[in-house]
């Protein structure tokens, strides 16, 4: 019996990951209670979700999604382009308009989709892109197709990112061929909840002349009085040139917008491959993100609030716990442990108390720096909140002198 080559190419590239420590595989989540999920028949209380508002599950979400069902279908049938452009999909992107406060949206599949799509379409190969160092996957794969120029910038260092914009202004005039300079950036950075220097941001921008998109994935819903994001809550909206968001978290639903002018969309929708050549997205998903956008018009602000004191919480117990102390006051809460193994481990641990948090590692972040990614939801009690920190708590201790590998950054080899 020969052996299949293709088989055994498979086999050994999972042989390698296997032996860097970082092998993934999918945990089916068999039922779903808000913040409960089960796996492997036992109820964990799930702190990994990025439904940072419980809307996922909301009645009047899941509501308007089984009503866009009944009216248009399951499927659109077809690309936006051909006779998938169905009406509710353009009642939603008016909503975001006017939640967004902008003239125009256009609606994606997915938040992927946004950004690959529109990287593409708004770069051509006489342009420079300039990417934060932790931007998003999507973000860089959509810079890297596009054919322009890639650079990138240290995390948050306006300094760094001020040489690049130099250096590019320089290239720009020498070549003198209408090229033009893009600066791609998250709000709140999808793996630590840091913020990016919005004004600083705005400010470079101005003075070099480039053209700014900030990924607001992780802000979207949760920022602003109208709860659009970080946009709205620093004033920026005039500022952003292209916008882009999800509707697959804070707005649990699913899907990718991009927010900005009418000559913006009218580009994407004629150059943007990712929803040209695409199915449109489903009737549901833009039925469940009107119904997210009702609920946060009425019940928004008082979700954040609870969302708030249930950070404030989080942050109150582990500040004095990690190392690195409280480095965000974001939904998103990190945990950084180091080594891959290690954090792996702990993960472990906290699912065999109850609780669901993921371990991230490379190639989500940097090799070294695993950590535990903690996202707390308004969902959650606040009994819940503490609970997960003080059970951290005891497995810190407890690690640190059976086996010293905890990885905490100053025991770092
Ligand atoms: C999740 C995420 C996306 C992708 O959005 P999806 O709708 O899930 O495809 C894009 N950017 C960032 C920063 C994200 O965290």
């Amino acid at each position: 019996m020969g052996v299949n080559p293709f088989e055994k190419r498979c086999r050994d590239t999972l042989e390698a990951i296997r032996q860097e420590g970082l092998h993934r595989q999918l945990r089916r989540v068999e039922a779903v209670d808000g913040v409960r999920i089960r796996v492997d028949g036992r109820w964990l209380l799930n702190f990994a979700s990025n439904d940072y508002l419980g809307l996922a599950n909301h009645p009047l979400v899941r509501e308007r999604a089984v009503q866009a069902v009944r009216e248009y279908g399951g499927g659109a049938g077809a690309s936006r382009l051909i006779s998938g452009s169905l009406g509710i999909q353009h009642e939603l992107e008016e909503a975001l308009s006017h939640w967004k406060g902008v003239e125009a949206v256009t609606v994606f599949n997915s938040g992927y989709a946004a950004a690959t799509g529109t990287l593409s379409a708004i770069l051509g190969k006489n342009d420079v892109v300039v990417l934060d160092k932790l931007s998003h996957s999507c973000l860089v794969e959509g810079a890297r197709s596009s054919g322009a120029t890639l650079r990138v910038f240290r995390h948050n260092d306006m300094e760094n990112l001020e040489k690049i914009l130099q250096w590019s202004q320089q290239k720009l005039a020498e070549e003198a061929n209408s090229g033009m300079t893009l600066i791609v950036t998250e709000s709140i950075f999808s793996m630590d909840g840091d913020a990016a220097p919005l004004a600083d941001l705005v400010e470079l921008k101005q003075r070099y002349g480039a053209v700014l998109m900030l990924d607001e994935a992780h802000a979207t819903g949760l920022y602003g009085v109208r709860g659009s994001g970080m946009i709205e809550h620093q004033g920026f909206t005039q500022a952003v040139d292209v916008q882009m968001g999800t509707l697959g978290k804070a707005l649990g639903a699913s899907g990718g917008y991009i927010a900005g002018s009418p000559l913006l969309r009218e580009l994407l929708i004629n150059r943007a491959k990712s929803m040209i050549f695409s199915t449109a997205p489903v009737p549901a998903s833009a039925g469940a993100a009107l119904g997210a956008l009702q609920v946060i018009a009425t019940e928004g602000a008082s979700l954040r609030a609870q969302l708030t004191r249930r950070i404030k919480s989080w942050t109150d117990h582990i500040s004095t716990l990690l190392p690195t102390g409280v480095t965000t006051f974001a939904a998103i809460q990190p945990v950084l442990v180091g080594r891959e193994e290690a954090a792996m481990r702990m993960a472990q641990a906290l699912k065999d108390e109850g609780f669901f948090v993921p371990a991230v590692r490379y190639p989500t972040v940097a090799r070294g720096t695993a950590r535990l990614r903690v996202t707390l939801s308004a969902q959650h009690s606040i009994d819940e909140v503490d609970r997960l920190a003080s059970t951290l708590g005891k497995l810190i201790s407890i690690r640190d002198q059976d086996s010293g590998i905890i990885g905490f950054p100053d025991e770092l080899p």
